[in-house]
């Protein structure tokens, strides 16, 4: 049987991983400063989440969500205390991107019976169907998912949002913290914090989705904690399970729960809690959103006089290098010539930079040593 052949692929074939690393089968050693498009958080094949899973899968990988499963618990614990998140949400586990936040503009329209979502533009939210109703990119909206009442504004332009919300039918407001597939761009604090304070004023759920720039990769534990501003309902994913498929929801107090409200057959799983226990375990003793912030201003300092370099975009280890023409040539070059994974944006001439949130000093040097030598 052939593959559906929808991925454009390039010609590596990683068979072995470990920390910022991984290897091909001809034995080649790659320097991953991708971590598979943001999901390896902790390093590939670390050793605490190695062994949870290993211990895991030999007592009990998978039982349905309608028996105890206490590792969900201790799951939401350590998240409520490591995000501070702990007091104020309660978590609905799933297991994608794209699952977390269909369930976030499900509960939003469940809490305010209202229908209409705003979203912004080259923002991206996932391939399901209300996912990608509210992603800005017709090329992969199908006839069947551009029905729901969703209008796309630009970012920033707080007038736009207020008129719209003034239109008394909006359910939700969502938004990147920090753009990933669009290009890193940003919404101001400013802009955040009129948003948080419209939404409120006129009983519209704010959604920060944090699927990409969740789980320490901001250098806090979710981005829009930079902006001072308290979500009514947070999705998040990709670092969540440092590639075990798992995904969440944060949801707010006030929104009250009602049994049979969510469902998955799969979130929550034993397994999927255990990556996710060890991922929180190895955040905290590592100390690596300190090592994000470290690694941040390390990588500032060293790119900023390199030729071509127009702009160093985003925040924590969710970076962009802006160029002045497009780079889909220098990563070609980065990873055949030099062994070097990074990764490519909506913005054309945007290089993406999402290592694994242990990436050292060291390793950042193996890429400017690169960047020297093709600019
Ligand atoms: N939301 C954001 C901000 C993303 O970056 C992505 C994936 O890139 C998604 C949602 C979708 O996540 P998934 O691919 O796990 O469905």
């Amino acid at each position: 049987m052939k593959l559906f052949d929808v991925y454009p692929l390039y010609n590596v074939t990683p068979v072995k991983a470990e920390g910022c690393y991984v290897w091909d089968q001809k034995g080649d050693k790659y320097l991953d400063l991708y971590g598979g498009h943001g999901v390896i958080s902790i390093g590939h094949t670390h050793p605490t989440y190695k062994a949870a899973i290993e211990n895991q899968l030999s007592q009990i990988g998978f039982y349905s969500n309608a028996i105890q499963n206490p590792l969900q618990q201790e799951l939401a614990d350590k998240l409520g205390e490591l995000s501070g998140c702990g007091e104020d949400y309660a978590v609905f586990l799933c297991s994608t991107g794209a699952e977390a936040n269909e369930n976030a503009i499900k509960v939003a329209s469940f809490a305010n019976q209202k229908s209409r979502i705003i979203a912004f533009k080259n923002g991206f939210h996932g391939r399901t169907s209300g996912a990608v109703s509210i992603t800005d990119n017709k090329k992969i909206i199908a006839p069947i998912n551009a029905h729901n009442p969703v209008t796309i504004l630009p970012l920033n332009d707080i007038e736009a949002v207020k008129a719209e919300i003034a239109k008394g039918d909006v359910s939700s407001v969502i938004i990147e913290p920090i753009q990933g597939v669009g290009g890193l761009d940003m919404p101001t604090t400013a802009f955040l914090q009129e948003v948080r304070k419209i939404t409120t004023e006129n009983n519209v759920c704010l959604i920060l989705d944090e699927v990409q720039s969740g789980y320490g990769r901001s250098g806090k534990f979710f981005a829009h904690q930079h902006h001072n501003i308290q979500p009514d309902i947070i999705p998040m994913a990709k670092g969540m399970g440092n590639g075990f498929p798992i995904g969440g929801v944060l949801i707010h107090k006030s929104i009250a729960p009602w049994f049979g409200m969510l469902g998955t057959t799969f979130g929550g799983s034993h397994l999927a809690c255990a990556a996710g226990i060890a991922v929180l375990d190895v955040i905290k003793e590592g100390n690596l959103m300190q090592n994000v912030a470290d690694i941040n201003a390390y990588f500032k300092e060293q790119v900023v006089d390199l030729p071509g370099v127009k702009q160093i975009k985003g925040e924590g280890l969710m970076l962009g290098l802006e160029f002045d023409y497009e780079v889909g040539e220098l990563r070609k070059q980065l990873i055949y010539d030099y062994k070097i994974f990074t990764g490519g944006a909506m913005n054309k001439n945007l290089l993406r930079i999402l290592p694994p949130l242990n990436v050292t000093k060291a390793d950042i040097d193996v890429f400017i040593v690169a960047l020297k030598a093709l600019l």
